[in-house]
């Protein structure tokens, strides 16, 4: 099994969760973020307990963003070239983009509860 993890307001949503999640023996874990800073991000998954076979940032040197690509355009082409099995993300502007056979989680903080809340009518 390979799931991709976001880090902020997904990881840093529920780092207990994402922990146990990445525990998961038989799972590689790919964490794809919108940071630059790969050692500030290896700090904070470490600071979560997550553990991952690997970091691709924004600025990765292989598969970051190229000049002028939009930082949801970069993560959906990096999330549907790597074809996980799960992706949790909590943008709504990347969730959009990414291939129907990957299943896809999203977090709802409280700003996203009251957006949904909204788009539902309640
Ligand atoms: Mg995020």
């Amino acid at each position: 099994m390979h799931i991709c993890l976001d880090i902020d307001d997904t990881i840093t949503y529920a780092p207990e969760l994402f922990s146990l999640l990445a525990a998961l023996a038989d799972a590689t874990i790919t964490v794809v973020t919108f940071r630059t800073d790969a050692d500030g991000a290896r700090a904070t998954l470490a600071e979560s307990g997550v553990r991952f076979d690997r970091l691709i940032t924004s600025s990765d040197p292989d598969c970051g963003k190229r000049h002028g690509q939009g930082l949801a355009q970069w993560k959906a082409a990096v999330v549907n070239h790597l074809q996980p099995d799960w992706f949790f993300e909590d943008m709504p502007e990347v969730v959009a983009l990414i291939h129907p056979t990957i299943k896809v989680f999203m977090p709802v903080d409280e700003l996203m509860r009251s957006w949904v809340g909204k788009a539902a009518g309640a």
